[in-house]
């Protein structure tokens, strides 16, 4: 048994705790344990020494290269880039490695690398908690221990948290296709991106206020960009984000990543992933972060990107992601490259989008294309789609950012190739991180000098929708090439948007817009299923012989080699149903009657209304939506209408509306002051009508419906008119004398 720890030990070279498990072995305490416990303590034992060691900075040299790095079992290497790695290692004096912190991990979760230009260094040295430790001081970077809350990242974005997991190099040896010219599908696919949708997106995103993933309003970003992806028929789902994390400068992100993922129909488990960060941040406020270019814009690239290639099939699966918790540290992407890398997927790259929008005046577009050197082959990939379908447009490669760094990186260190293409490295936008009326916008910027913070919003942050555009074009063109469409020929784009207004029997007009990209020869025009006309406009005034629920839909016409073809249908818009008109409510009126008032039927316009009484009677007709019923008695009174339409000479009326019913109330009987005297009161057979010394020809009694259930013609000249009640059942009961009501009477 000894053998086998010491051989498991020697596998880690971490002899010199070995020693002690031997030792703990030979005491024979674990005797009579069972081998499979016994294998626990020591697989215990083993990982809990192997978070022990030296937290060091080593540089990555030609001698000692990234390969050779790795290949070594005496390092645990935490974050490579070019230059360097963050490793743990026991090993006393590891050849030009610089000790940061003797026990790695021993006192925080994560050390972080903190950019900032190197002319700042002091003046942010001085405005951060003296408990921060910086264990190295770097080309425009530190690398430091933050073990206060009060923390802030130095300049802009970027920051790195560097956790106690492993990273590892890129194994895929796949090769990238190599394209020399411009397909067709391709160029149909760069043409749908659509600058006022993509726009609108971000404009969205802005409107959160804050999406700082410790605010609440990050969740309803989360949840409005879920529900984009799932209005383009797609399934996404939230990742959460565990365990939880805590930025340093706050409380708890409440929001995921949102991972939508569009199976492939030939390779499903060859995936290609593209992704930016929705979370935001400013120096400012917990409760003001727009975060438009930074990073509104690349999600709302991503989620354009999706809209498009969501509507065809591809061979390989694409993953589309909205990363939460990049700005404190590329937590959100961290979890979810983990989670592949966990999971085994074959992962082909990583294409990332963080900040597209701002380019400065008088500046020319271009990629800043940024990967480490272990992306080589999927940025020339990129390089390669850029050259053939935007050749006018030049990338320039870099290895880093000089001052941040983005959710590539997270993928680079789980195994994978990632890149990012990036507005302008030399001249990006200087509010991001800041709100308007902020300070310290442009300091340090190659290009800005300090100039008033005006906010990351569209306008001065977002200031060129044709980058945003070409930006995310190149996206869809390098998912697209990569994810291979299936099928030969792109389905034709249809024209969108296709609306109709109904003029009931002069017509009704069809309008639709075109579609992106190829211009169409024509148009064909459906009614239902016929096709009725064929035209080259945008719109159509079909007039129908009859009033039906047609329903109108376009298709656009292409001649290709002289060939006829046509599109899918455009969307469909039809004729308003003639529905019944709504809210019927009768209600009495003071000396007026009984008046009916209703709500006209929604999205059509009627000639008339009937209005039925009582089930069966229609009393008029009017072109109003009310209508008052002069009624006499107490009767309860029902009433319903209906709506009609002409249609040249046909009538046609709609469903009856609901029904509403009212009586005149007895509070309308009006005390009469009168000589009357009845009784008795309450009665149970005879009433006694003395008249005193006025004339009485008429008695009649009414229930509490207002229905007459008594008349009786009187003999005038009688002082003392008798009347039998006994027939009534007992109630309440109202007495009317002549033309007055006299009021009331109770029958036992
Ligand atoms: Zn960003």
């Amino acid at each position: 048994m000894s053998q086998v720890i010491n051989s498991i030990c020697v596998l880690l070279r971490m002899q010199k705790y070995c020693i002690f498990a031997i030792i703990f072995f030979n005491l024979k305490i674990l005797i009579y344990m069972k081998r499979k416990f016994l294998l626990t303590i020591c697989i215990l034992f083993i990982s809990f020494i192997s978070f022990a060691g030296k937290f060091v900075i080593i540089p990555v040299t030609e001698s000692q290269n990234l390969e050779i790095l790795f290949a070594d079992n005496d390092l645990k290497i935490h974050y490579y880039c070019d230059n360097y790695v963050l490793a743990t290692t026991d090993v006393a004096d590891y050849h030009s490695a610089v000790v940061l912190d003797e026990n790695a991990f021993g006192d925080v979760s994560a050390y972080a690398i903190v950019y900032c230009y190197n002319e700042s260094k002091q003046k942010y040295l001085a405005s951060v908690s003296k408990s921060d430790k910086v264990l190295y001081s770097g080309d425009h970077f530190f690398i430091m221990k933050i073990l206060s809350n009060d923390f802030k990242p130095a300049k802009n974005d970027g920051m790195v948290a560097i956790m106690n997991t492993e990273a590892r190099l890129p194994e895929s040896t796949i090769v990238y296709p190599v394209i020399t010219e411009p397909d067709e599908i391709i160029e149909n696919l760069i043409s749908q991106v659509n600058t006022e949708s993509v726009m609108g997106y971000i404009q969205t995103l802005e409107n959160f206020e804050t999406r700082r993933c410790d605010h609440a309003n990050s969740v309803l970003a989360q949840n409005w960009i879920k529900a984009q992806y799932e209005s383009f028929g797609l399934s996404p789902f939230i990742h959460t984000l565990t365990p939880p994390v805590h930025p340093w400068w706050g409380g708890t992100c409440q929001s995921g990543n949102v991972i939508a993922i569009q199976y492939g129909v030939e390779f499903p488990d060859e995936y290609i992933v593209l992704g930016g960060h929705f979370d935001t941040f400013t120096y400012e406020s917990a409760n003001n972060a727009p975060g438009a270019d930074d990073n509104a814009s690349g999600t709302s690239g991503v989620i354009e990107t999706a809209r498009i290639l969501s509507q065809y099939d591809f061979k390989r699966s694409i993953i589309y992601c909205a990363f939460t918790a990049e700005e404190c540290g590329l937590y959100g992407s961290e979890r979810y490259a983990q989670k592949c890398a966990n999971e085994g997927m074959n992962i082909l790259g990583y294409f990332n989008l963080d900040m597209i929008g701002y380019l400065k005046s008088g500046n020319n577009l271009q990629f800043s294309l940024i990967y480490p050197n272990s992306a080589l082959t999927l940025a020339d990939y990129f390089a390669n789609v850029c050259d053939v379908y935007f050749p006018t447009i030049p990338v320039s490669r870099h290895s880093s950012l000089p001052w941040g760094n983005s959710d590539h990186t997270s993928f680079n260190n789980k195994g994978y190739k990632g890149i990012w293409w990036f507005e302008d490295i030399n001249c990006d936008s200087p509010y991001i991180h800041h709100i308007a009326g902020g300070s310290g916008c442009g300091e340090n910027s190659p290009c800005n000098g300090v100039i008033p913070c005006l906010g990351d919003i569209i306008g001065p942050s977002v200031n060129s929708p044709e980058q945003v555009t070409t930006f995310t074009q190149a996206m869809v063109a390098s998912i697209a090439t990569l994810a291979e469409i299936v099928g030969e020929t792109l389905p034709l784009a249809p024209p969108t948007n296709c609306q109709i207004e109904y003029f009931g029997d002069f017509g009704t007009s069809i309008t639709w817009n075109a579609p992106q990209g190829m211009t169409p020869n024509e148009y064909y025009v459906y009614r239902d299923n016929d096709k009725i006309v064929q035209t080259t406009g945008l719109s159509y005034f079909d007039t129908p012989e009859n009033y039906a629920i047609y329903c109108y839909k376009v298709k656009a016409v292409y001649i290709i080699d002289d060939e006829i073809k046509e599109s899918g249908f455009s969307n469909e818009s039809c004729v308003p149903a003639l529905s019944s008109p709504t809210n019927c409510v009768a209600q009495y009126v003071e000396n007026e009657g009984i008046r009916i008032s209703w709500e006209a039927p929604e999205n059509i316009s009627v000639d008339f209304y009937y209005v039925y009484k009582d089930n069966i009677l229609c009393i008029t007709q009017t072109s109003e939506c009310s209508y008052t019923d002069i009624v006499e008695g107490f009767d309860l009174h029902c009433y319903k209408v209906t709506a009609i339409i002409h249609f040249a000479d046909e009538q046609i009326e709609s469903e009856f509306s609901n029904e509403s019913c009212d009586s005149v109330p007895f509070n309308s009987v009006i005390e009469y002051n009168s000589n009357f005297k009845i009784y008795p009161n309450p009665t149970t057979g005879e009433l006694i009508i003395d008249n005193g010394q006025l004339t009485i020809n008429n008695v009649e009694i009414f229930d509490v419906y207002g229905r007459n259930l008594h008349s009786l013609h009187v003999d005038s000249r009688l002082s003392l008119i008798t009347i039998n009640v006994s027939h009534l059942p007992a109630g309440i009961y109202f007495i009317k004398i002549g033309k007055e009501f006299i009021g009331k009477l109770i029958k036992n």
